[in-house]
């Protein structure tokens, strides 16, 4: 693991020599999760299981034969990773042996019920996330998220000690400390966006492990950082998450849009709370940080208007010149209000709304108004 976990910033992650390890060596049962950023996964790492999340995207033949089954209107990302089960060559997909389905959304809903039908797999399920951050839906919460613990101990036959869930807490705890880190120190694009990616992936350690050798205990690289990126014009990427592999974060690199900041769940978000580790009652300390603190596009009322106070807030404190808001086909939380978020933010700095499949024959297209939209960013400068 030392040498995957120390792999250089320029080769591609070793996701698949990763798991072959965790499944080899560690034999650990593989769960695998699409349910975004509101499971917490200090309780599945207390059940002694490897999380696999569903964040590894395809092409679009992906998409299309996740959507001979699911309706078109499914979004593209949830198609996607249904069609690469379909496909079968994302190798460690084939090792999972227990799937989470909750009710973040309707692809996920949907598309985790489907692959649970499909290909046998016990399905675990907290499907009650509330939509409200009222101190009665925390404790709703609370009650969904014990409930889950009982059934994935049931399920594996063990018992979930509270003590185990509260140093996975600090674990993670302190990995969110150290991707905070990550923002200011001159790292960007897809170097920055890898990062975040890896953290979706690798276990709370293994990420600081990595972070302290890349780049903070990493004498080479602070001297070289002071001269980083001064010169380029900061942008700011909102909305739907780059996946890995999507070959949308090449683009934005290649055709001019080096991304400073990620406010996305696989992005700056994942590191924006912290879950108190005095509470006495493990079970609502997690409920109350993912409900109040992650979540935000799925949340009512009013998730609109916090999301567009907050990025104004990111705007003024992070020097950003431009954002794009990027939209997967049929995501209908980030869907709705494009046009509001764009106007309101639009008065303070570009913004340029994308919403895209993993098709990618509109490339021409995307790519004349990246870099018209660089032109405005540079212009504004
Ligand atoms: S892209 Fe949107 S609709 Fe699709 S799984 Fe993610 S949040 Fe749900």
């Amino acid at each position: 693991m030392e040498s995957i976990v120390s792999t250089p910033t320029d080769e591609p992650f070793p996701y698949k020599s990763y798991f072959l390890e965790k499944k080899d060596e560690d034999s650990k049962l593989f769960a695998g999760i699409l349910a975004h950023e509101m499971v917490p996964l200090e309780i599945l790492r207390a059940a002694g299981l490897q999380v696999v999340p569903l964040i590894f995207v395809g092409p679009e033949e992906y998409s299309a034969s996740g959507g001979a089954i699911m309706t078109h209107s499914t979004c593209s990302f949830a198609r996607n990773i249904v069609g690469a089960f379909i496909h079968g060559d994302i190798g460690f997909y084939k090792d999972i042996k227990y799937l989470i389905r909750t009710n973040y959304c309707n692809g996920d809903f949907i598309g985790m019920e489907y692959l649970c039908k499909e290909f046998h797999l016990p399905c675990i399920e907290l499907t009650a996330i509330p939509v409200k951050t009222q101190e009665y839906s925390i404790a709703f919460f609370r009650d969904q998220l014990v409930q889950f613990a009982q059934k994935l101990g049931n399920e594996l036959g063990i018992t979930i000690e509270e003590s185990e869930i509260s140093r996975q807490v600090a674990l993670h705890n302190t990995m969110r400390e150290a991707l905070r880190k990550l923002q200011g120190i001159g790292i960007r694009g897809m170097e920055l966006l890898q990062r975040y990616q890896e953290a979706a992936v690798l276990e709370p350690a293994e990420t600081c492990e990595r972070l302290d050798q890349l780049y903070f205990n990493n004498e080479e690289f602070l001297n070289r950082s002071k001269n980083l990126a001064k010169n380029e014009s900061n942008i700011l990427l909102t909305g739907d998450p780059l996946f890995v592999n999507d070959f949308f974060a090449t683009w934005l690199e290649e055709f001019g849009a080096s991304i400073s900041y990620y406010d996305t769940w696989i992005g700056a978000r994942m590191a924006e709370f912290t879950v108190d580790e005095q509470y006495p009652d493990v079970f609502h300390a997690l409920a109350r940080s993912y409900l109040l603190d992650q979540g935000l596009d799925r949340a009512v009322p009013g998730a609109l208007e916090k999301k567009i106070a907050k990025v104004e807030s990111i705007v003024a404190s992070n020097n950003i010149k431009g954002i794009i808001n990027h939209t997967l086909k049929f995501c209908d939380f980030l869907a709705i209000g494009r046009g509001r978020f764009k106007e309101k933010l639009g008065a303070l700095v570009p913004v340029l709304d994308i919403e895209r499949d993993y098709a990618q024959s509109g490339v021409g297209g995307i790519k004349t108004r990246i870099e018209a939209f660089i032109e405005l960013v540079k212009g504004g400068s």
